[in-house]
């Protein structure tokens, strides 16, 4: 099998990206948006290194489109109708299967499926656990099946990698009945991030995955860590949805739930209110007006407090978590940084780990400040815990799965 197609899909708009499992490549990404408005959007990029260079005088990196596109199944077509036009064309590079990112898996996917229609159905049932994201993941799906009916598809569960987490760690402290009878539990999400970070981690310290203990923070809009030992998920932050857990751009992550009690009796708010207030003005933009990290810290840089103080929250819950991992692990060889904001922020890396040299975590200024789009170590040389920065990459991961289940 030569190619892969990697398909997230929304409830308006889908993802793709073409890679090339030989070499591991991307050879085309794009995005198909605002389906069902009256206006659509397609975008379809080709990056310079996959136009052979005879092509490259006239070859368009970007191009973009803008069209009624009425549903999924129309928006297939236009990026068929992309690759044709734009390339790669698909006739020579044969698809070998299409790879769908889903969120919620339940417990019963711990790993990547084949999509068949009784998996279908359950990726339909469990959109009672994820209801914006799973009925979209399935429109994406059965949209992309026949625009490619004689191609595999596969199912990769963002909940999936932690399935291995002990009971210990995954229940919530409640009426054990209601619990089961709901699906009340821990389930964890970025999973195709963690994972691949931590096999990219081991990889760049050339020492087997099972000999490791890992903690993996996942920065980015959303926002997660996650406890690694031997390559299995021991512990992590999101819970029965992405909502527990750390700070976020737009969401607030742990809080005492009687805070919506609170709310619901004494300001009269609904659970609806409840629910837009906690996932969509919480976290750095409720605390300072701004939900992108790079404008919170030009904020917090030219001296506005409350950008500083949002900025504080931030890090000292990343550092909370990893005081508790590295207790839950006993001990940690490596800490990997990813995402938007763990990829790019020397400041928030710096503060997370501020004080944590009595734990043996040591941080290179300088290493800390350089940039590179590579894996690279910015902890001291004499520092017991290794510390990386490691880019993630879910579609390559996705891309990965789907071969491997095939
Ligand atoms: P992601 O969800 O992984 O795309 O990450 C998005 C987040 O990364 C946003 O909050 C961005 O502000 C943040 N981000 C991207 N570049 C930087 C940067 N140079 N410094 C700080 N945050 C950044």
């Amino acid at each position: 099998m030569s190619t892969v197609l990697v398909v997230n899909s929304g409830s308006s708009s889908f993802k793709y990206q073409l890679i090339d499992m030989d070499t591991e490549q991307m050879l085309a990404t794009g995005l198909v948006e605002r389906i069902g408005e009256a206006s659509g959007r397609s975008v379809h990029t080709i990056p310079w290194d996959a136009v052979p260079s005879v092509e490259r005088s006239n070859a368009p990196q970007t191009t973009e489109r803008i069209l009624p596109i009425p549903d999924h199944t129309a928006g297939f077509r236009v990026m068929l109708e992309a690759f044709e036009t734009h390339g790669p064309s698909l006739s020579r590079h044969p698809l070998g299967a299409v790879g769908h990112r889903v969120v919620h898996g339940g417990k019963r996917f711990f790993e990547a499926t084949v999509v068949t229609n009784l998996v279908k159905i359950n990726i339909e049932e469990l959109a009672e656990l994820a209801p914006l994201h799973n009925p979209a993941n399935l429109q994406g799906i059965e949209a992309a099946q026949r625009a490619f009916p004689d191609v595999p598809h596969v199912a990769v569960f963002d909940t999936a990698f932690h399935q291995t987490l002990p009971p210990a760690a995954y229940s919530y402290a409640i009426d054990a009945k209601l619990a089961a009878k709901h699906r009340l539990r821990k389930y964890g999400f970025h999973g195709t991030s963690h994972k691949f970070v931590s096999e990219e981690a081991a990889k760049f310290l050339y020492r087997p995955l099972g000999e490791l203990n890992q903690i993996v923070l996942h920065l980015g809009n959303g926002a997660s860590v996650s406890a690694i030992e031997g390559g299995r998920s021991v512990e992590t932050s999101m819970g029965l949805t992405p909502l527990e857990g750390l700070v976020m751009g737009t969401r607030s992550g742990d809080l005492d739930p009687a805070v919506l009690i609170h709310l619901h009796r004494r300001a009269g708010m609904s659970f609806d209110d409840l629910d837009t207030l906690l996932n969509r003005k919480s976290g750095i933009l409720g605390m300072a007006g701004v939900g992108d990290m790079r404008d919170l810290q030009e904020r917090s840089d030219a001296g506005d407090e409350v950008a500083a103080a949002a900025f504080d929250v931030y890090t000292h819950r990343i550092k909370g978590y990893i005081g508790n991992y590295m207790a839950q692990l006993g001990r940690v060889d490596v800490i990997s940084f990813t995402a938007g904001v763990g990829e790019n922020s020397p400041e928030v890396r710096a503060a997370a780990l501020s004080g944590l040299e009595a734990f043996g975590i040591r941080l290179s200024d300088e290493r800390n400040e350089e940039r590179s789009r590579d894996p690279r170590r910015i902890s001291t040389d004499d520092s017991e815990v290794d510390v990386l920065v490691v880019p993630t990459n879910e579609e390559l991961e996705i891309a990965r799965q789907t071969l491997a289940v095939l």
